[in-house]
């Protein structure tokens, strides 16, 4: 049975988010895929060390911070290793990732203002994903996701 690596908080069942915020999906085709056994779940910003909840932290130019300024680029990075580790020990088919986040986000992600601005960008897990081969859809697009399963 082909594995789908996914953000814990797409997953459920545990606080993970930054604002201990609830984002659970409920896609139909993503519940059928949870009672399959089918997906390998990861908070890449837990893994890598920090609480919930954490102050909320964008990526500025190669690092990430708080927006008090403080650098969390080691967290974030240990989390995307993590997060690439556990794609390829299970040998995932794929990746569905939450939006926005500067770990998970695969389209777009805050502008490092804490403005409450997004752009097009992705998060630094899903940056180490991709640039492993792996391809990253969103919480969106579970119908594309469907389509590449093929199961
Ligand atoms: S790091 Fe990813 S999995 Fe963890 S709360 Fe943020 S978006 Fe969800």
């Amino acid at each position: 049975m082909k594995k789908i690596l996914v953000s814990e908080c797409l997953y459920g069942g545990r606080t993970v988010r930054y604002d201990a915020g609830d984002t659970t999906c409920e896609d139909p085709r993503f519940l059928k895929w949870k009672e399959e056994g089918r997906l390998v779940k990861i908070c890449p910003e837990v893994f890598g060390g920090l609480p919930t909840p954490r102050p909320d932290s964008q990526r500025i130019g190669d690092t990430v911070q708080t927006g008090a300024g403080k650098d969390v680029t080691a967290e974030y990075t240990k989390g995307a290793e993590e997060a690439l580790r556990l794609a390829k020990e299970n040998d995932v088919a794929f990746c569905i990732m939450k939006e926005d986040s500067p770990s998970c986000g695969s389209k777009t992600i805050y502008d490092g203002t804490f403005t409450d601005a997004i752009k097009p960008g992705q998060g630094l897990a899903v940056e180490y994903l991709r640039n492993a081969g792996f391809v990253v859809f969103d919480e969106d697009d579970i119908g594309e996701a469907e389509k590449l399963l093929g199961e």
